[in-house]
């Protein structure tokens, strides 16, 4: 695996901390994005810069991504994958979607059920996509997605059907697809935290974990590790543990786990609006 991490620093902070050569400086001279290896040196640098910022409870960075790149031989024996879906800035809940709150962690939020169909604003779901996420993770894909994994024999899986606000009239080009299970279990290694660069231990990582084991973190730094055992053999399962948090229309959310043949049929049939990224059996 080749692994990168993007980050987007401020012009001014990156000008006191780093050298004036490294990384592109963009939005009109504001920004300097730094996209290199994670093994790069120029990282012990980000660190310190950030302990510095963190110690007064900001960041030196603002915006940060990694970007893992496999090798075809690397791909072809991953036996489980995390999929990650093209985003929408939208969710359910704005147009009437019901979530019964009762069943919700009252730490961590976690744990919501959806009660009511789900109803989004169907104009505004990307054409140019065949698997997208709604703001609150509520998975939707294409007729032409539904019939691949239809003719594949995908496991782990059903479809409801998508109103489309505001006529209320059922959506003949996207389906909500519901995961059947949730019990692929993370464990160590993994990594989760608020952001990269941060003391595991430390009180901004340890915020958002759930002291009852619901949310690991605010996001997933690291690759998924599964525990082996728990990975019950259907194609698609979502995890056991939750990221995210409940802000507006944002929900704690789960990764979606599948398996290499979801992978190939996905590619093969050319299906867009999804991302693939290792996910260890341990
Ligand atoms: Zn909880």
């Amino acid at each position: 695996m080749r692994e990168k991490i993007d980050l987007r620093i401020s012009e001014k902070r990156a000008r006191e901390w780093l050298p004036e050569d490294r990384g592109t400086v963009i939005g009109s001279g504001i920004i300097r994005q730094l996209v290199v290896d994670v093994d790069d040196p120029i990282l012990g640098l980000v660190a310190d810069a950030e302990a510095h910022y963190s110690s007064n409870g900001r960041s030196f960075f603002y915006g940060w991504n990694f970007r893992r790149e496999y090798s075809k031989a690397e791909l072809e024996a991953a036996e489980v994958f995390q999929a990650i879906f093209h985003p929408v800035e939208m969710a359910g809940e704005e147009y009437g979607t019901r979530y019964d709150e009762a069943a919700s962690c009252p730490i961590c939020a976690s744990g919501a059920a959806q009660a009511s169909e789900l109803v989004l604003e169907c104009k505004r779901l990307p054409k140019s996509k065949d698997l997208c996420r709604t703001l609150a993770h509520e998975i939707v894909v294409s007729t032409r997605a539904l019939e691949v994994f239809q003719r594949y024999q995908i496991s782990g899986i059903e479809f409801e059907p998508v109103k489309c606000s505001p006529s209320n009239t059922q959506s003949d080009q996207w389906m909500q697809m519901i995961v059947l299970r949730h019990d692929a279990h993370l464990v160590s290694p993994i990594v989760a935290g608020e952001k990269p660069f941060e003391d595991p231990r430390g009180e901004e990582s340890q915020q958002y974990r759930c002291p009852l084991g619901h949310r690991l973190g605010l996001n997933l730094i690291s690759e998924a590790y599964v525990e082996r055992a728990s990975w019950g053999g259907e194609d698609i399962v979502l995890s056991r543990e939750y990221f995210g948090a409940r802000m507006g229309l944002l929900r704690p959310h789960r990764l979606v786990l599948v398996s290499q043949k979801v992978r190939k049929a996905i590619e093969k049939e050319k299906l867009r609006g999804v991302a693939f990224e290792i996910a260890h059996l341990v």
